[in-house]
């Protein structure tokens, strides 16, 4: 095919033991799936319906990288949460059938201009400007189910400078990987190398200049970024 212009590369992940890289399509993201989570956010936990926002597959960033502090922001939060690979598209996927949907896991950081997010919250404004900037979605190599089967439960942690700023387990998801894929997949159809990021446990906070912020998932690896001087 030809294009008018240079047309980007495809943006891609790292997969552990691998040479070959997972090609990201779309990054979902659910929102408050940890109740301590919603509480903190000024939110009430109540099972209602879980919602969604999303990345550009370019704002991911590997492993072991330094970034700028994000523009426009005086408050960076980090989000540690494990994220599911689809591998196999669908819609309307029963929740039955989603776990065949899955290739495989891993564990992410969902950056987070959390000034920007509140602004627009209040305002009833979409949350791109949140959420959705560029480096925001630090992604640790992908391991596949193959290795690591379909984790329902396992520590979640986050530190910074190797202080321990969140500590949950995955068995406190409100809504389950299944769930999540089912629900999703009634509103547009899933495609192979869709992410989905799974949501956040209590303890979110800020990150500075000089940081160093590690989110692991017991069995899934760390991915680990450095917060470098403003862009
Ligand atoms: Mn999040």
């Amino acid at each position: 095919m030809e294009f008018v212009i240079e047309p980007q590369q495809q943006a891609s992940v790292a997969v552990a033991n691998h040479a070959a890289r997972w090609p990201v399509r779309r990054i979902f993201c659910v929102g408050r799936n940890y109740a301590a989570h919603a509480r903190e956010m000024g939110r009430d936990p109540d099972r209602e319906p879980p919602f969604f926002f999303t990345k550009p597959a370019d704002a991911v960033v590997d492993d072991g990288q330094t970034i700028p502090y994000p523009p426009e922001t005086e408050n960076l939060h980090y989000e540690a949460e494990m994220i599911v690979a689809i591998g196999k598209g669908g819609r309307d996927i029963a929740e039955s059938d989603a776990l065949d949907h899955v290739w495989g896991y891993g564990v992410g950081n969902d950056l987070t201009r959390r000034d920007l997010q509140f602004a627009a919250r209040e305002l009833g404004r979409p949350w791109d400007w949140g959420k959705a900037f560029d480096n925001s979605a630090v992604i640790a190599p992908l391991h596949p189910v193959s290795e690591v089967g379909h984790p329902k439960t396992g520590a979640i942690r986050l530190t910074v400078n190797q202080d321990v700023r969140q500590e949950a387990d995955l068995a406190e998801l409100i809504w389950s990987v299944p769930e999540i894929i089912a629900i999703l997949s009634r509103s547009m159809a899933l495609k192979p190398g869709d992410l989905i990021m799974t949501g956040t446990p209590a303890g979110v906070g800020p990150l500075v200049p000089g940081d160093v912020c590690t989110a692991t998932v017991e069995g899934l690896g760390s991915c680990t970024v450095t917060i470098g001087p403003r862009a």
